[in-house]
């Protein structure tokens, strides 16, 4: 190799550091970089994109680059210097608001494959922090023995942490890894609805062959499992059934077993036999980071300032990180505007505005409305037409499209039956009103508080 070939010489550096780094950490610290100089002495200047990479790349990756150059060139290069070195990208500074924000609306798609697992769960893009090296370690083992090691394996951690994410990354693995496994996905939630189903429909049999003849479980949410006994008395059989075959179950909650409330002490102490990790709050690091990957799959390209403004005023939730991001990038779409920092402080604004989406189904959302308007379940879904019951099924309505974006057909389903027509004519009335309404704001504003800060 002509070592005075920067170009080359680079791409055999990435070539060998892409095999090393997981897909997401690699495109992250190494897409936008070059090498600048090679000069006679030996010394190569790299060049990065800015300060943070700069500093990164020194701290965590310099041994690796150094060495791999030195294999690559007969030990010719000696010393690696780092130099940032914008890419050219004009930032034009505050721009004028074209595109109203509140119209911009922003679901993360929840795709799905066919194994029930989300495309973009995988353990590639999952960056690993000091917040979950714990539990990626954990499930890396897993992944290496499912069964054998860590089992049950259960990790817990507060909402938007990346407990599905991680999750279903020890699914595509092991799926991707033995191709005959029989790996079944589910939650509490659907696992107490099927057990209902199967209870009603005489299907049992049915049930208890698909969640007993699977090398894998994996369960998500497991708290809503909460007070529902026979429920868990199901459950109970099925783990051991699966935990005296040796097969791999892994679980995730929003607190530690022991925390949840009206759990059968056998599932816990169940539970407590395995391995048992948290995912904390993700540091500075790992949130610029996590924004850093964002940007580079999409490719994005924001400002430095932007990003270290989100990641130093979103700190505790990486789906509303992302989701604050999404929303930047919907807007640049629309605008055909480069963001500017005073635009991002206006999004997050109207986000933290908003009440932050935690994990809520529609049943508790159904709850919530009936409580907070002195209801009962029956009312809401009776044909009843007085005039606060049809104020409360309204805003039950307009909660379930707007905070879990549910179709119309399936909502009228869920509130006894009606025609999606209804439902969308109650949707559009509420998000009417609200705009002109102080007092139903406020009432939307406390349900919404008493749903998502439990
Ligand atoms: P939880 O199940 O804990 O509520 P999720 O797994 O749904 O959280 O994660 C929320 C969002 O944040 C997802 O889009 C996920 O991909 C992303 N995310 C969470 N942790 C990470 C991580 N360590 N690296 C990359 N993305 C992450
Ligand atoms: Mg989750």
């Amino acid at each position: 190799m002509d070592i005075q070939d920067k170009e080359q010489l680079w791409q055999a550096v990435l070539a060998e550091l892409e095999v090393t780094l997981s897909r997401a950490n690699f495109l992250t610290w190494f897409q936008s970089t070059k090498i600048l100089i090679i000069s006679p002495e030996g010394e190569v200047i790299i060049g990065v994109p800015n300060n943070f990479t700069k500093e990164w790349l020194e701290r965590k990756y310099h041994k690796i680059i150094l060495g791999i150059f030195q294999n690559l060139t007969n030990q010719k290069i000696k010393k690696i210097n780092y130099q940032v070195e914008p890419l050219g990208v004009s930032i034009i500074p505050s721009v004028p608001l074209k595109v109203d924000l509140n119209k911009i609306k922003v679901a993360i798609k929840e795709e799905m494959n066919g194994f029930g697992l989300n495309p973009r769960y995988t353990f590639e893009r999952f960056i690993v922090g000091k917040s979950n090296e714990l539990a990626y370690a954990g499930a890396q083992a897993v992944v290496e023995m499912p069964g054998k090691k860590y089992n049950p394996f259960f990790i817990y951690g507060g909402v938007g942490l990346g407990k599905t994410h991680l999750l279903q990354a020890i699914g595509h693995a092991l799926l991707k890894k033995y191709s005959k496994l029989k790996c079944l996905y589910t939650n509490a939630e659907r696992f107490t609805n099927e057990f209902v189903k199967a209870i009603r429909d005489g299907t049992m049999g049915k049930f208890k062959k698909a969640h007993r003849e699977v090398d894998v479980l994996l369960v998500d949410d497991i708290q809503f499992m909460a007070g529902k006994e026979s429920t868990q008395e199901e459950f109970f059989h099925t783990f051991n059934h699966l935990y005296q075959n040796d097969k791999q179950i892994v679980i995730t909650s929003d607190r530690p077993p022991k925390a949840i409330p009206a759990l059968e002490e056998r599932l816990i102490s169940r539970f407590t036999s395995g391995l048992i990790v948290d995912i904390a709050l993700p540091d500075l690091e790992m949130r610029l980071a996590i924004l850093r990957a964002r940007c580079q799959e999409n490719g994005r390209v924001l400002d430095e300032s932007i990003i270290q403004y989100l990641a130093t005023h979103i700190q505790k939730n990486i789906r509303e990180l992302e989701g604050a991001m999404a929303k930047i990038f919907a807007y640049q779409d629309l605008s055909k505007l480069t963001p500017s920092l005073d635009l991002v402080k206006e999004i997050l604004s109207s986000l933290s505005a908003s009440a932050p989406k935690g994990l809520v189904n529609l049943k508790q959302i159904i709850q919530a409305v009936v409580d907070f308007y002195g209801f009962k379940v029956n009312d809401l879904i009776s044909d009843s037409r007085r005039r606060e019951l049809v104020k409360a099924r309204q805003v039950a309505i307009y909660l379930m499209r707007e905070d879990l974006n549910l179709s119309f057909p399936m909502i009228g389903k869920e509130i006894g039956g009606r025609d999606h027509t209804t439902v969308m004519y109650s949707y559009k009335r509420v998000r009417e009103e609200l705009e002109k309404d102080g007092r139903l704001k406020q009432e939307v504003d406390y349900i919404r508080q008493r749903l998502y800060n439990k």
